[in-house]
């Protein structure tokens, strides 16, 4: 640290959803105080630009801002259909633009937060405090809790890796075409093209859904050919009327068991830069914000920085590998776990809350030489 560096107590660098949910997991604990914290984010975060969906047991700690939620989903392949009631879970969305709105709203309020819109950058721990710089000048904080980006190029990584990229449209038809009491999860009825291939629709009401693909592989498509398949499945599966796209969403969530930093020092890494999307699903939501609940409750003293148990990291290489190489297809495997086990222990499976016993009894129901042999290669 030189003699005219600005020293904080906390800094959060990225107020995506990430830095929002630290600096909001620490102010509910009672954390922040009398102490000196800062925001640093080049743009505050306000638009819907993103939807999360979760599922969760119970209220979770934004359960007001909760958009929509369902008891029943399905899931569907060429053979097969599931439809499954989850209780004691239910599948929930939350609409970014609500989330940033609530969350700033309480930020804004807090007398001892600063905001910089600016980037900032060259972190550098030392043994007491992490060193960084903003516009030129140099900073130090006693804890940085960073979610910057970290990206990856998947020839580059030695670990499984798929991104799952998607797009979804927002629709409006004319008629009443859909259940607002049944999300489709999963649903594979779409040209697999010797990849993992699905469609979520998430049903606002009879007449407004969000109509989304996903696809697992790291070739992407263009805007136009997404365009192409979304608009085929909704004539072929929901409706041959009219409707209007009134917001459309996109993104890419890498899934890989690639090491991402944790930490060094007291700079903690938190987001998808930290590692915190499930590797074998994509979802980053609930898991992210257990993570740092967690974390806001042990500060100072922050000791266990995991986002998901390590075992499950373990059973994620196996599936992502399975994936990858094609040695089992995605729509048969997720539809297969849906259809042979009760839903609430795949969904614990997949929040990384289930207990050994849970996930053996969901092993005994895959094909066990596939997953047995890719199991004990990654182990190995
Ligand atoms: C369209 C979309 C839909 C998604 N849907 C789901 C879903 O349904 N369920 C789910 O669980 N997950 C979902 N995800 C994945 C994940 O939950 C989100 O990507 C989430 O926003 C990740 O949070 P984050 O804080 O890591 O990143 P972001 O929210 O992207 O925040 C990163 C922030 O860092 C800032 N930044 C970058 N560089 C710097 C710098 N040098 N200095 C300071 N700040 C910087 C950026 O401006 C940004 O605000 C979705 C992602 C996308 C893109």
């Amino acid at each position: 640290m030189t003699d005219t560096d600005t020293d904080y107590d906390i800094v959060v660098a990225g107020g995506g959803l990430a830095g929002l949910s630290m600096l909001y997991h620490l102010h509910t604990a009672g954390k922040l105080g009398e102490k000196r914290v800062l925001l640093v984010d080049p743009e505050r975060k306000e638009g819907h630009d993103r939807t999360w969906s979760f599922w969760e047991k119970g209220e979770g700690p934004f359960e007001k801002l909760v958009h929509h939620r369902w008891h029943q989903v399905t899931l569907h392949n060429g053979n097969t259909h599931c439809s499954c009631a989850l209780r004691p879970y239910a599948y929930k969305v939350i609409l970014s633009n609500d989330f940033y709105g609530y969350v700033n709203r309480i930020l804004d309020k807090l007398p001892n937060l600063e905001r910089r819109f600016t980037t900032a950058d060259q972190f550098l721990p030392t043994d007491d405090k992490v060193h960084f710089r903003m516009q030129g000048e140099g900073y130090s904080a006693t804890h940085l809790f960073s979610s910057l980006p970290h990206p990856l190029d998947y020839r580059e990584v030695n670990q499984p890796y798929l991104d799952q990229h998607f797009r979804g449209w927002f629709v409006e038809t004319d008629e009443d075409t859909f259940d607002p009491g049944t999300a489709a999860m999963m649903d594979f009825r779409t040209p697999q093209e010797g990849e993992t291939r699905f469609f979520y629709v998430l049903p606002f009401s009879q007449r407004r859904a969000l109509v989304e693909i996903a696809i697992f592989s790291n070739d992407h498509l263009t805007t136009e050919a997404y365009d192409v398949l979304i608009g085929e499945y909704i004539r072929a599966n929901w409706t041959r009327g009219t409707y209007r796209v009134t917001h459309t969403e996109a993104g890419n969530i890498p899934m890989t068991t690639y090491g991402y930093p944790r930490r060094r020092g007291n700079h903690i890494y938190i987001g998808l830069g930290g590692g915190a999307a499930r590797p074998s699903t994509g979802y980053t939501f609930y898991g992210l914000q257990r993570q740092l609940a967690r974390m806001a409750r042990d500060y100072p003293d922050i000791t266990d920085t995991r986002v998901w148990p390590e075992k499950h990291l373990l059973y994620d290489a196996t599936l992502l590998r399975i994936l990858q190489e094609r040695k089992l297809a995605g729509e048969e495997l997720f539809v297969n776990l849906f259809r042979d086990n009760p839903p609430a222990r795949v969904l614990a499976f997949l929040n990384g809350e289930s207990s050994l016993w849970q996930e053996l009894r969901l092993m005994a129901t895959t094909p066990v030489g596939v997953f047995g042999s890719t199991f004990v290669r990654e182990l190995l």
